[in-house]
């Protein structure tokens, strides 16, 4: 039997895919590279805005009847029944728990069960490395440390879809990491909702002492790990970064608004001045640490003073990249239950003047490396320019240039162009 895993939303669903792949290929299926061929084809959602979640049901909605679909992830896990209703041709559900039963279900599905779901949560961590071969790429590896979330922010629907948090051990995390590190992986990405609140279960370790044991005990060139949470920052957490040049000196570290007000309405934990104070801890000890954020634009009493807040933390913090959102209600939420009392083209302007502020700040970080030579990390040839390659600098800056250097290698690249979202450059030869 053949399958098709189409992926949508953040890390965290691909290396879901990358374990279901890794589950269904150890039974002896295949992984085809397009719909056409597959027999089954699971599609691995995401329902963290409802755009993005309509776009399931049509992609879902738009392959003929005899095709076995999978719908697994978030989108399964809030919208079993509408998945069902909407008349879709989906012949299981599989939640966000419940994806390591996928073999056993697509045999089901094979002997001709009728459509079914498998939606319950679990506290139990459940122990599932993807194997090198099943993973998206072979130089970034990302390595689960935690699942789900407490945090239940106001427009957040995560503590719904993926359930209460839960941590994997240490132990499990650190031979990962080694696996990966022997198949020569260049870089790992610990991934989690809010990495920085992880403590191993036995010990009580914290985050940052995790981040040193990998950082002595593994021999990759560059740790990373997404997503801290601004209310959990430890100091502990600069200190070892600071004491250890393999953990790159970036941080995603998602303010969502520059305005305390509104930070209160969203739950979130921290204020704006609390916030900026941990960016100048950070940069007092690694002067050239960088940040990259997401924002939520439109959030139900934004005020124009609140947005202007946003755009000037943008300007004091300078990130290197930013997500940007137009707040979308989502169901059981708390502010569910808000009145957006905003028009929707006020809220259009204040994304695209939030774009428009943060292309600025990119291009004038971006000029100022020109003629710089840094180090880069080849990520994947071009996929259209023969002979180019698309490269990634330390805070995860995109770098294009000729070369003939092999992918997962490190090399050094003179700047000689600069956009606001890549940059031009010339391999350097002594
Ligand atoms: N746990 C991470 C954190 O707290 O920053 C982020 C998790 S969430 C999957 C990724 C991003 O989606 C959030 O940082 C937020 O900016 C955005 N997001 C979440 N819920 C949203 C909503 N209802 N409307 C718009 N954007 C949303
Ligand atoms: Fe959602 Fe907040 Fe948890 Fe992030 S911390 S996943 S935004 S509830």
């Amino acid at each position: 039997m053949n399958f098709f895993i189409k992926t949508f939303g953040c890390q965290m669903n691909v290396n879901d895919s990358e374990k279901i792949r890794h589950l269904l290929e150890s039974k002896g299926l295949t992984l085809c590279a397009g719909e056409a061929a597959a027999d089954v084809i699971i599609i691995n959602s995401c329902a963290v805005r409802q755009k993005p979640q309509e776009k399931i049901f049509s992609y879902a909605g738009r392959f003929p009847a005899g095709k076995k679909i999978i719908v697994a992830g978030c989108v399964a896990q809030a919208e079993k029944q509408a998945l069902f209703k909407k008349k879709v041709n989906v012949d299981y559900v599989v939640g966000t728990h419940q994806f390591y039963r996928i073999g056993e279900i697509i045999d089901e599905i094979a002997a001709g069960a009728r459509a079914g779901s498998a939606v319950a949560f679990s506290r139990r961590w459940q122990e599932l490395v993807p194997d090198a071969r099943a993973r998206s790429s072979p130089v970034t590896g990302f390595i689960s440390i935690m699942e789900g979330c407490d945090n239940f922010c106001s427009y957040c629907i995560v503590p719904f879809t993926r359930g209460r948090e839960k941590v994997r051990p240490q132990a499990a995390i650190l031979r990962e990491a080694a696996y990966l590190a022997e198949r020569g992986f260049k870089e790992i990405v610990l991934l989690g909702q809010n990495v920085n609140h992880w403590r191993d279960p036995g010990s009580g370790r914290s985050f940052p002492e995790l981040l040193r044991q990998l950082a002595h005990r593994v021999p990759v060139p560059w740790i990373r790990f997404i997503t801290s949470y601004p209310g959990y920052h430890d100091r502990e957490l600069i200190r070892v970064m600071a004491e250890n040049r393999n953990i790159a000196r970036h941080i995603h570290f998602p303010a969502q608004s520059g305005s305390t007000r509104i930070l209160k309405k969203m739950c979130r934990t921290y204020s704006r001045s609390q916030y900026l104070e941990i960016v100048r801890a950070f940069r007092r000890v690694l002067p050239g640490m960088k940040f990259s954020s997401d924002f939520i634009v439109g959030f139900p009493g934004e005020s124009d003073r609140d947005f202007k807040l946003t755009l000037s933390l943008l300007e004091q913090v300078e990130y290197e990249s930013v997500f940007s959102f137009i707040y979308s209600p989502r169901p059981r939420t708390r502010a569910a239950a808000l009145v957006q009392e905003l028009p929707a083209a006020v809220i259009k302007e204040r994304l695209y003047a939030l774009q428009e502020t943060q292309a600025a700040i990119q291009l004038k970080n971006n000029r100022r490396l020109l003629g710089e030579t840094i180090e880069v990390l080849i990520a994947e040839k071009h996929p259209r320019k023969a002979g180019e390659v698309i490269g990634r600098s330390e805070s995860y800056r995109v770098i294009n240039f000729a070369s003939r250097t092999r992918v997962g290698q490190f090399t050094r690249v003179r700047i000689t162009g600069a956009g606001p979202h890549s940059l031009r450059g010339e391999e350097y030869r002594e």
